[in-house]
């Protein structure tokens, strides 16, 4: 083996499997961050949605058990910095969780809600009922509120 066959070797059989290899990996490699860059949020919120929300509502149960708690008043805005009267109606709370609902009618009685609002007590509240402060008002013309059950104590 002369020195040129030698260095010939070196390439052909060291340098050149090292290029390929490094070459593969660098490809593999690139071609792995645009596929992650190119995934669509849908897939990455995909992974959140795993977690069953259902089953999430109230304690492990999929629903509030709402009683009643007298009568409400919701105002849009923060208790304090001028908040807005919205509506009045029916007051309830869950025994759970706390969770009070504010209903514009008595769904009971009138098989109807209108605008309702939601709080997080974190304690009991008075028989009398509740006030609640909130910027999230929400309304449906159904007889129901989602995820909660109505009951009279
Ligand atoms: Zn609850």
């Amino acid at each position: 083996m002369n020195k040129h066959n030698l260095i010939r070797n070196l390439v052909s059989h060291i340098f050149l499997p090292l290029l390929l290899i490094f070459t593969i990996t660098f490809n593999s490699s690139a071609t792995n961050l645009i596929e992650k860059n190119n995934l669509p949020d849908i897939s990455l919120s995909g992974d959140f949605l795993i977690v069953p929300l259902a089953e999430e509502i109230c304690n492990g149960y999929d629903y509030h058990l709402m009683f009643s708690r007298g009568w409400g008043r919701v105002y849009k805005g923060a208790s304090g910095q001028n908040p807005v009267f919205q509506f009045d109606g029916s007051c309830w709370q869950c025994k759970r969780c706390t969770e009070v609902l504010i209903t514009e009618y008595d769904p009971l009685e009138a098989n109807y809600v209108g605008r309702y609002a939601l709080w997080h007590a974190g304690r009991v509240i008075s028989n009398n009922g509740a006030v609640i402060y909130t910027n999230r008002i929400e309304f449906t013309s159904g007889s129901t509120v989602p995820y909660c059950r109505l009951r009279y104590e």
